[in-house]
Parts: C-alpha cells; sequence; structure tokens
C-alpha cells in the first residue's frame, strides 16, 4: 500500500516536473524569438520626492507581451535569460532602449534619472563597459542620469572582480545602485569596500510598515546607516500614506510604488504628469 502511494506520489510530482520543464523549455525557445518579433516593452516606475511630489526618476521595468501567452512577468524569464545566456542580448536591448527614452525625456525638458537592472551575467561580461560606453556616445544621454542596479549576490564571491568592474563603470560617469538592499548577505563593513552611491531598501521591510515593529526597526537601520556611509537611500514598494510618512520621519524622501505609481508605458507618461509633475 505504502509503496503504491510512494509510487503515485513519484508519479504526480514527475508530472509536476515535467510541465515546469516544458515550461522552461517553451520560455526558452521563445526568449530566441522574441527581441526579433519586438515583444519586449519597457515599462517605467516613477520615484518620486515625497516632499514635492515631483518626480526625480524612473525604473526601467521589462515586460514580455507574448501574442498567445498574454503578459509574461520578468520574474518567469530573467531567470531562464540568466541561465541560458540570452540575458546579455536582451540586457543591451534594454540598456539601449532605457537611454533612448532618457534622451526623449530630456528632449522634453525633464532631466530624470533612469534606474537599470543589470543580471549578474551582464555584470560580469567584459564588453558591458564598451558597450555601455557606446550607447551613452550614442543617445547622448547624460551619464549621471543613469543609475544602474545591482544586487549584494552579484557582489560577493570575486570581490576584486566585482571592484574593478565598479570603477569602470563609475568611470563612466554613472551611478551604482543596491537594489532588495537587506535581503542578501553583506555586512555593513563589507558594502563599504564597493563604490556603491544608493541603497534600495527592499519593499519586504516596508509593506508591513506600519503593522511590524521588526520591520520599521530595520528599515530605520538601513536608512541611518545609508546616511553614515553618505548613500543615498530609495524606498521601493511604497504602497500608503503611512508608509510615505513613516519613511519621511526617518529620513528618506525618495519613494518608489503603488502609491504613486506602478510601473507603466511611456504613452501613459502625459497621465502621470498631469498628477504629479506639472
Ligand atoms: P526589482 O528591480 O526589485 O523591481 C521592483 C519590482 O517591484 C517590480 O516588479 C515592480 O513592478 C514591483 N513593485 C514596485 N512597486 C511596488 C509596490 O508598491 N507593490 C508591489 N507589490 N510591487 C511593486 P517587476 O517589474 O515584476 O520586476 C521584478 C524583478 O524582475 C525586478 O525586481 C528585477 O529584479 C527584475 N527585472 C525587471 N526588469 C529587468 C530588466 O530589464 N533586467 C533585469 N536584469 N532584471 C529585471
Ligand atoms: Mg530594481
Ligand atoms: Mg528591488
Ligand atoms: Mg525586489
Amino acid at each position: 500500500e505504502a509503496k503504491a502511494k510512494g509510487r503515485n506520489t513519484y508519479h504526480f510530482y514527475s508530472q509536476e516536473l515535467d510541465a515546469a520543464a516544458n515550461e522552461r523549455l517553451f520560455i526558452e525557445n521563445e526568449l530566441r524569438l522574441a527581441i526579433k518579433a519586438r515583444q519586449f516593452v519597457i515599462f517605467y516606475q516613477p520615484q518620486v520626492d515625497s516632499r514635492t511630489q515631483h518626480v526625480v526618476g524612473y525604473e526601467a521595468l521589462i515586460r514580455w507581451f507574448h501574442p498567445t501567452e498574454g503578459m509574461i512577468p520578468p520574474t518567469k524569464f530573467i531567470p531562464i535569460a540568466e541561465a541560458t545566456g540570452l540575458i546579455v542580448e536582451l540586457g543591451a536591448w534594454v540598456l539601449q532602449e532605457a537611454c533612448e527614452f532618457a534622451a526623449r525625456l530630456a528632449a522634453q525638458g525633464r532631466e530624470n534619472n533612469i534606474s537599470i537592472n543589470l543580471s549578474a551575467r551582464q555584470f560580469k561580461d567584459a564588453k558591458l563597459v564598451p558597450l555601455l560606453a557606446s550607447i551613452i556616445k550614442k543617445t547622448k544621454v547624460s551619464a549621471k542620469r543613469l543609475h544602474l542596479e545591482l544586487t549584494e549576490s552579484m557582489l560577493m564571491g570575486n570581490v576584486e572582480a566585482a571592484i574593478t568592474q565598479l570603477h569602470q563603470l563609475k568611470a563612466l560617469g554613472v551611478s551604482i545602485s543596491i537594489d532588495d538592499f537587506g535581503t542578501g548577505y553583506s555586512s555593513l563593513s563589507y558594502l563599504k569596500r564597493f563604490p556603491v552611491d544608493i541603497l534600495k531598501v527592499d519593499r519586504s521591510f516596508v509593506k508591513d510598515i506600519p503593522d511590524d515593529p521588526n520591520d520599521m526597526e530595520i528599515t530605520a537601520a538601513i536608512i541611518a546607516m545609508a546616511q553614515k556611509l553618505k548613500l543615498n537611500v530609495v524606498a521601493e514598494g511604497v504602497e500608503t500614506i503611512e508608509q510615505v510618512e513613516f519613511l519621511q520621519n526617518n529620513n528618506c524622501f525618495i519613494v518608489q510604488g503603488y502609491y504613486y505609481s506602478p510601473p507603466i508605458a511611456e504613452q501613459d507618461l502625459p497621465k502621470l504628469f498631469a498628477k504629479l509633475d506639472d
């Protein structure tokens, strides 16, 4: 009996694994075609100064609109793009698009910061620095407006190589953000070794403010620490006025989250400007 049950359980799991493997294979195959087929779009989420309600920047967040599957979220395909190496081509497309967007904004007199997520492979790629240099030159975007978002885990491992790469990126004039800060393993003293400019407080700490006193302590501590290290700080995942006020009371004024706006398509920016930026 137990054996039969075990076999059934196994059968059940293996069917689930097959489904997951098939989905993975499907995404991998479709990814190869999707860039050429122009199925990707970048959405932009404003970063707002809560004191003035003005937009100070945008984070570029990729979206995949598949003709039969509909919207496939980045959490589903970025890891596969990363594992297969397709992320290098996809990431280059994101850099190019986001810089063209920044140039269009600047032409409208809106010189805002643009944050771009880098993947681990992209960051390690020796071609990243020359690629970014050429995109900056071609698009004439102001390098100091570009913020590259990395995660703590991408700085671990080969620390010396990471520091060298960061210095080369910074020599182009761009800034470096640590995304999802607090969810990785890096200690403070460790962080000091890296030439970074901005910490983004992870949404997981913000989301239960003001209900979870631990999360409030952690968030306040991250902000205080960022200030001591002379880093700018951005809070992500801000959804309520209570969270905005808590952050203000703790000296964090640049916020990003549904409270102000979800990520939106470029053609929807005028509506956003009507609400926030004019
Ligand atoms: P992330 O860089 O930490 O981006 C923030 C995520 O939080 C985004 O999810 C955003 O839509 C979501 N978010 C923003 N405000 C709120 C809020 O108030 N509440 C909630 N519940 N969520 C909020 P998204 O766009 O699905 O992206 C997920 C992750 O995928 C990103 O996390 C980033 O790690 C990765 N990603 C997105 N675009 C790119 C890209 O172009 N390149 C790379 N390498 N990774 C990307
Ligand atoms: Mg990010
Ligand atoms: Mg983040
Ligand atoms: Mg996150």
